[in-house]
Order: structure tokens, then C-alpha cells, then sequence
């Protein structure tokens, strides 16, 4: 039986809105403007101090690119120009690779749930969250003679994955000495980005910028990327938006309430279906279980 109801993922409306989103961040002064029924943010748009010219965006595509269809939803990402996609676990990344994917794939989760096999086998950027992470990926290199890219992740307030910000000095020298594992990016993740009034955000990007400080001050040689905004950090504050932005439900072109965005976003699942009933009602009258919807006029 062919039922009427139908979900249907728009690819061109899910390119569109990532187009938008990387010309959006392209733009230094994008931010306070857009910032809708958020209080104006009190600092300046001038783009962090050392900032890259342009932040890139890395695509988040976990939990099946949000129930959208993750082969088809990265592949289509990929060629509308996405140099980096996200996922939540190796088996997520393994799917994505299977579909076709060629650019980098982070994976932001826990390895420790994972069989780490499908980070070499496919090429995959493991996320560097404990002391044991950085020790069981380093003997997996080690093993397998060859060496791996890691993005370090650092809780600044979240309080779930990541090494504590306060704790950094003391825990990454043994993780920074892995010889087979290079720290190619430092990221966190907000709490509260689609909070206004919260003032955990500004912690967070305090201790944020202090943890970079950190990591550099124990010789990373080389330049250390940076990234930390979701789409509601990306939408608040220019200052959060460092050397990679990682929107996920911007790309499906919803914008998290309560924020609201001049960003020229379109849907990009819609649900449709056939009516099949239709019938009169005098005031008065309810409808179904519960009789929830009365109705006020014939
Ligand atoms: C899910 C996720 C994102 C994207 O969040 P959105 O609110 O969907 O933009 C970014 N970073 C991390 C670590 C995530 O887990």
C-alpha cells in the first residue's frame, strides 16, 4: 500500500542554507545586526584578535544529520562546499565515509563506546577528551605504525565530555607527548548559547580563550585552530566564531529558540498528507480524545 504521507528532504534548500551560513560568518559585522530579539550584545564585532580571515564551517551531521538521511545529506554538504563534516560516534563517521564522504570527519563523541579500528580504517578525526582516549588511540597508532590528527576537546563549563579548563597544566603534558598523535584543533561546547540572560556563556568563551593560552604556553609549535560555536553561539556572538564555526540545526534551517536570525534559511524536511475526513461542527463541539479542540464558530 502507497500511504500519502510523505517526508521529503530538500538537498538544494539544505546547500542554500549552508551557502548562507558560510557567507554569514564571512562577514564580521554579521552578528550584532542579526541578532533579532536578543538583547544587543555589548561588545564590539571586531573579530577576535588573532583570528583567521574567515572562519570555515565544519557541517554537523550526528544522529543521522538529524533524522534527514546521513549518506545523502553529507555527500550533498560536501559538494556545496562543506570542507568538514562532524558526527557523533566512529560508527556515524563509518556511514558517512561509506556514503562517499572525502573531506575530514571529526567525531565529537566518547571513543570509549566505539571500536576505534574504523578511525585508521576510515580515516576518520577522533575527538581527544581523556587522559585514557589519548592513551588507547596512541597505542592503536603506535600499533599500526602510522600517526593521527586529534581535536583536543576542553569543558569549560558544560560539564561533560572534555578536560576540565582548570585542569589542563596537569593532565595534557602526558596527552601532548603521544608520539603518534599530532593536536591539530582545541574546541568546547556551550551550554547555554541560546540563553541570553545566561552568564555561563561568557564564562565559557573566557575560559575557553584561557585554555588555548594554556596549551600554547606547553609548546604547540604550530597554529592551533580553534572552534567552539554551535548555531546559537554562531547567531549571538562574532567573538565565539575562531577558525571553524559547527552549526548543525542551522543547516536544517531551523534557528534555536528563542533567537531569531535575518539568515536566509529555508526548511529543509517538510511533512505532507492527504485530508481524510472532513466534517461540520457546530460551536461548541469538540473534537477526539480528550475533546481538546472546541470549536468557537460553525
Ligand atoms: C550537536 C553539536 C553541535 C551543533 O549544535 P546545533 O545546536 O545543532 O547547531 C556543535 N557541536 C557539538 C559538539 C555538538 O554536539
Amino acid at each position: 500500500m502507497i500511504r500519502s504521507t510523505v517526508a521529503r528532504v530538500d538537498l538544494a534548500a539544505l546547500q542554500s542554507n549552508f551557502r548562507a551560513i558560510r557567507a554569514f560568518v564571512a562577514e564580521p559585522t554579521s552578528s550584532p545586526r542579526d541578532v533579532g530579539r536578543v538583547p544587543a550584545p555589548t561588545h564590539a564585532a571586531s573579530p577576535p584578535a588573532h583570528a583567521t580571515a574567515q572562519p570555515a564551517v565544519i557541517a554537523v551531521v550526528k544522529a543521522n544529520a538529524y533524522g534527514h538521511g546521513d549518506g545523502r545529506v553529507a555527500v550533498a554538504l560536501e559538494q556545496a562546499g562543506a570542507t568538514m563534516l562532524a558526527c557523533a560516534d566512529i560508527e556515524e563517521g563509518i556511514v558517512l565515509r561509506r556514503a562517499g564522504v572525502t573531506v575530514p570527519i571529526l567525531v565529537f563523541g566518547a571513543l570509549s563506546v566505539s571500536d576505534l579500528d574504523g578511525l585508521f580504517e576510515f580515516a576518520l578525526t577522533p575527538t581527544i577528551s581523556t587522559p585514557s582516549a589519548a592513551r588507547a588511540v596512541q597505542a592503536a597508532a603506535a600499533a599500526r605504525k602510522t600517526s593521527v590528527g586529534y581535536h583536543l576537546k576542553v569543558d569549560t563549563g558544560m560539564n561533560r565530555l572534555g578536560f576540565r579548563h582548570d585542569n589542563l597544566r596537569w593532565m595534557l603534558p602526558d596527552v601532548l607527548s603521544s608520539p603518534n598523535l599530532r593536536l591539530d584543533a582545541i574546541y568546547t561546547h556551550f551550554a547555554t548559547a541560546d540563553d541570553p540572560e545566561h552568564a555561563l556563556f561568557g564564562e565559557q568563551r573566557v575560559r575557553f580563550e584561557e585554555a588555548v593560552r594554556t596549551v600554547q604556553a606547553l609548546g604547540i609549535p604550530k597554529t592551533l585552530l580553534r572552534h567552539t560555536a554551535n548555531s546559537a553561539a554562531l547567531l549571538r556572538d562574532s567573538r565565539v566564531w575562531y577558525d571553524f564555526v559547527r552549526p548543525g540545526l542551522l543547516l536544517f534551517g531551523i534557528v534555536p529558540p528563542p533567537l531569531a536570525s535575518t539568515l536566509d534559511l529555508q526548511p529543509v524536511m517538510s511533512l505532507t498528507s492527504r485530508v481524510v475526513a472532513v466534517k461540520g461542527l457546530r460551536p461548541g463541539e469538540s473534537v477526539g480524545y480528550g475533546g481538546r479542540f472546541r470549536a468557537d464558530a460553525p
